[in-house]
């Protein structure tokens, strides 16, 4: 096994998951265009932080540090699996005469921004709230800010390729006659194996998005598609496209298929009420031989074949 891909869809209530520029009493929803209308999203960076800490709460909290205030990482990857698992850029600690170097891990774990597939004007709203002013608090003065904040409900997608190779893994250039790539184990298999299902885990858990205090949002996926496959690509996360409130059946089926033709295992997993075709997806499932389960049970099955399976 090379690579992991996750793919999914969730439906969120009224929320806003990532504040744009807005002003400073106006907190926006972060939105791109699409020919001519806005719809939002959340970006890669906000997805990241929110799986990191999805990841940092299901596990004990001595594996996960907590970046300096230069904002730099430790850089252990031996036992700290987020290092290991989203890379990091850091400085590191002058040794003897040698100098200090920026050392650079780029991230094993690649994640994709949260797309909305609804335009945002015609499923949103602007709420106020009213935030006190630190200095203020301990005055018997009343009042505050009020702030406006944009707020709207959708549909949003999803996606997470997994470097399988590199989570826990070194690369160093072999000196020889030719140079090359070499990967040094930095930690035993098992563990290795740990910290893939972990972050498969974090997907199902994630929940430390901003505002929750008055929001409580949940953005865990309603349908999700796996796959462990045999080479390294994106291709997973382009098989689900929406006509309206329906999943685009015949490019669904175009793209699992040739992920499974590429030797690759997919899962499908689906709550009810979300998309409008969930018989056709059954059924198309089932002509490429998945059976469609709950999206917990997805992810126990791909779980248990990374344990089973030899990785890369
Ligand atoms: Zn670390």
């Amino acid at each position: 096994m090379k690579s992991i891909n996750l793919s999914w869809v969730s439906q969120t209530s009224l929320t806003n998951l990532n504040s744009g520029e807005g002003g400073s009493n106006y907190i926006d929803v972060k939105k791109y265009k699409w020919q001519g209308e806005e719809y939002p999203y959340v970006s890669g960076q906000a997805m990241r932080f929110y799986l990191k800490e999805a990841i940092r709460r299901q596990e004990d909290y001595k594996l996960s540090c907590i970046p300096n205030d230069k904002g730099e990482s430790c850089g252990d990857v031996e036992n700290c699996q987020l290092c290991d698992l989203f890379g990091f850029m850091t400085t590191k600690k002058k040794e003897g005469r040698s100098k200090g170097n920026a050392m650079i891990r780029v991230s094993p774990v690649k994640v994709s921004p949260a797309i909305g597939l609804l335009p945002f004007d015609e499923n949103s709203n602007v709420d106020f709230l009213t935030r006190k002013k630190r200095d203020t608090l301990n005055t018997t003065e009343l009042g505050g800010d009020i702030v406006n904040v944009e707020m709207g409900m959708n549909i949003y997608k999803c996606g997470i390729a997994i470097d399988v190779v590199r989570i826990g893994r070194e690369e160093v250039i072999a000196e020889g006659e030719r140079r090359t790539l070499k990967l040094t184990d930095l930690i035993n298999e098992e563990e290795r194996k740990n910290r893939i299902i972990n972050v498969m885990n974090a997907v199902l858990n994630i929940a430390d998005y901003s505002k929750q205090a008055r929001l409580l949002t949940d953005f865990t996926p309603d349908f999700l598609i796996c796959s462990a496959q045999n080479v390294y690509n994106h291709k997973l996360q382009k098989a689900i496209e929406m006509n309206d409130i329906a999943l685009n059946i015949q490019r669904f089926k175009e793209v699992i298929k040739e992920v499974i033709d590429e030797g690759g295992t997919v899962y499908v997993g689906m709550r009810a009420g979300l998309f409008e075709n969930e018989e056709e997806i059954i059924d198309a499932c089932r002509g490429l031989g998945i059976e469609v389960k709950q999206p917990n049970e997805v992810i126990k099955e791909i779980s248990k074949k990374v344990t089973e399976d030899v990785i890369s």
